[in-house]
């Protein structure tokens, strides 16, 4: 029974951290030469990695670092997934002699916060960045620990995950605002039970047609949808139930009002979206990220992290370059990886910046996180060729060189 509550509690309460345990859970029987993962302490991720890898039938030593209960994208852009926490759980666990080899599987969504070059140098391993979903772990793991393919690093939104991220957005957002609308329904009766169905309504509406929502940001692709709606609710009324104007208008407008709020906070819910904070309050309108030709060693490790396949290599220079800019979503994950800085940004060093963290860590702030400083430096420099780990970073070394 407790677990059952938990799970709902879990789905529908993702907004709310749910640490579980830090330390080593063993899946299977590993051995020496089994595969070492890790992941952070959110209750659903863990279980989530251990029923996957249990399905395929592999055994693993599972690492599950202290970042406060946060999910793997959130806590890297927050700060709570980086290096040291990575490093933390290797030294604590004991797992160096568990095992003979030093192979370490990062979560690739993790890269927003840790640092592969500090990771390999200050702990020893030989980190790689596996794939962006969990589903893929059996598949990643089953060609091998070290190359993971073009479309497993790409994060994708399928209509299940909208309508499960569209449900959570309903009752997270009803659960803000039950309150507000408690007390103002003394004033206008009936108010809190027309409206809190209206917003679950919204927010899985607002999830399922996401792609095809106009606007570029959530709040416009919220009003948009509160457009649609509006539309829809002044024909159900002449239809239907026919209202006084002044009754039609104020519904009308607080259909607007409420998608907009639902718009504003989908950022939150998918590494797919851009940070709307970034472009309303810090009045950055273009996002920006250029790669200097002349710093790019091609290591390939800006491809490998960029969950949303900004970058390509060009055959002609054998450098790797911007060529799907419109897709980038700012989460610095390039930015905090790249060896020789050689991606330019023009956004602020903090990366979490979703509405949600915005609100937590107060009005006026961008970021939490202490990360690389963006940079702006454009003079070519010397790059030691051995900055190239040949295959290093999740590729198969095949750039080294090109
Ligand atoms: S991470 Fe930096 S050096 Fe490596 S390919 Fe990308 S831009 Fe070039
Ligand atoms: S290009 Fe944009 S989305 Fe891709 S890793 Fe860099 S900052 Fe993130």
């Amino acid at each position: 029974m407790w677990d059952l509550l938990k799970d709902v509690w879990l789905l529908f309460g993702r907004l709310f951290p749910f640490p579980t345990r830090p330390g080593l859970r063993r899946i299977g029987n590993p051995d020496r030469s089994s595969p070492v993962l890790v992941t952070c302490n959110f209750e659903l991720t863990v279980r989530e990695v251990i029923k996957t890898l249990e399905r395929d039938g592999i055994a693993a030593w599972l690492l599950v670092a202290p970042t406060k209960g946060v999910n793997v994208w959130c806590a890297g852009g927050a700060g709570d997934f980086t290096a040291d926490t990575v490093i933390s759980i290797i030294k604590t666990t004991g797992i160096e002699s568990l095992v003979d080899h030093r192979w370490l599987i990062l979560p690739q969504l993790s890269a927003n916060g840790v640092n592969f070059w500090t990771l390999k140098e200050r702990s020893g391993w030989n980190p790689r960045f596996g794939p962006a979903h969990i589903k893929d772990l059996g598949a990643y793991l089953a060609r091998n620990r070290w190359r993971t393919d073009p479309e497993h690093r790409r994060v994708t939104f399928g209509i299940k995950d909208r309508f499960v991220m569209g449900t959570n957005l309903g009752f997270n957002v009803s659960l803000l605002l039950a309150l507000p609308l408690l007390i103002a329904s003394a004033w206008m009766p009936g108010l809190w039970w027309k409206t809190l169905p209206l917003l679950f309504v919204l927010s899985v509406a607002s999830s399922l047609l996401v792609f095809w929502l106009p606007g570029k940001i959530g709040v416009q692709k919220g009003l948009s949808l509160g457009l649609l709606a509006s539309a829809a609710f002044v024909v159900a009324s002449w239809i239907a139930w026919p209202l006084g104007p002044w009754t039609l208008l104020a519904w009308t407008g607080w259909i607007l009002l409420l998608a907009a709020f639902v718009g504003y906070d989908m950022p939150s819910w998918s590494p797919l979206w851009r940070q709307d904070m970034k472009e309303l309050v810090a009045g950055i309108k273009t996002t920006r990220v250029e790669i200097v030709p002349e710093k790019c060693i091609a290591c390939h490790l800006c491809d490998v992290v960029c969950p949303v396949g900004v970058f390509g290599f060009n055959a002609a220079t054998k450098k790797y370059e911007v060529q799907n800019l419109d897709a980038c979503v700012a989460c610095g994950a390039c930015i905090e990886n790249c060896p020789t800085d050689a991606i330019v940004n023009n956004f602020r060093e903090g990366v979490c910046s979703c509405p949600t963290c915005y609100i937590i860590e107060g009005v006026g702030k961008i970021g939490g996180r202490k990360g690389k400083q963006p940079t702006t430096e454009t003079s070519p420099v010397a790059v030691a060729a051995s900055a190239c780990d040949a295959g290093a970073c999740g590729c198969d070394g095949s750039s080294q060189g090109r």
